[in-house]
């Protein structure tokens, strides 16, 4: 590992996406509290996305403790007249440290313009929460050789507000094709795509040598080492994985050792 990648904490995002239930917040908070110890915790930054409604029960469950937690998106609006939507300071009064921006499943599903995503993070980092940047292309995108130039238009998109933003930025490489279907990027194809993104970031002025990029798409247990042993992979953004705490923590433990 170079030095330049050892500077970079890795981190280590669990997304639930729209899953759970109190029950089930309470037992999975509890059981990542007792299997991360704190000498992991002080060499690997660890947070969990659960839904809006459990975020108050994270907020109280994980004080105190070194995981973190954030939220799953973010209005791209201050407070006022925005029926259903949470904004940044919200998640800023429930201490989230995170949000999540532009993930895949709301840019295709939700309809999140890259215009959204930019109202987005700058709500967040105005409101001192990070955003964690999504980026990725679908499988006919890659397929017919676009990969780079859909990566680009996003993020030169974010660019400007991630530069201005400094050394607290965090984008995620979520390749649409390997998010929920069991198949992974080759660790060549997340290093090849992380590498193309750190230089792109570069190009709108980012600090990108301090950015941590993750990845994202099927991650595993059993992935996880492979893919964290690429220089410019820091940690990943796990979403089924992150249902099951015994395979949180063996991604979480798969993560040290990329750690200084
Ligand atoms: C995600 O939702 O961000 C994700 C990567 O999902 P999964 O790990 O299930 O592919």
């Amino acid at each position: 590992m170079s030095a330049q990648s050892m500077r970079r904490k890795p981190l280590v995002i669990g997304n639930w996406k729209m899953n759970g239930d109190v029950d089930v917040a309470e037992r999975l908070i509890a059981d990542l509290r007792a299997a991360l110890d704190p000498g992991l915790l002080d060499r690997v930054a660890v947070a969990v996305c659960p839904p809006f409604p459990y975020l108050g029960l994270a907020a109280a469950r994980l004080a105190g403790s070194a995981i973190g937690w954030g939220a799953q998106n973010v209005a791209a609006y201050p407070n006022g007249a925005y029926t259903g939507e949470v904004s940044a300071t919200m998640l800023a009064d429930l201490r989230c440290a995170w949000t999540l921006v532009g993930h895949s499943e709301r840019r295709t599903l939700f309809g999140d313009t890259d215009a959204e995503v930019v109202r987005k993070a700058q709500q967040a980092l105005a409101a001192g929460v990070a955003p964690v940047v999504c980026v990725g292309e679908t499988l006919a995108e890659r397929e017919s050789g676009a990969t780079e130039s859909v990566l680009g238009r996003q993020l030169d998109a974010v660019g400007a507000v991630l530069a201005a933003a400094g050394e607290g930025v965090v984008v995620a490489y979520e390749p649409v094709w390997a998010i929920g279907t069991g198949r992974t990027a080759t660790p060549q194809q997340a290093q090849d795509a992380h590498a193309f993104i750190r230089a792109r970031l570069a190009r709108s002025g980012v600090a990108s040598q301090a950015v941590r990029i993750l990845y994202g798409g099927s991650v595993k247990p059993g992935n996880a080492g492979e893919l964290f042993a690429c220089p410019d992979v820091d940690g990943g953004l796990i979403g089924g994985a992150s249902l099951v705490a015994a395979d949180f923590v063996a991604i979480c433990k798969a993560a040290l050792r990329r750690a200084a």
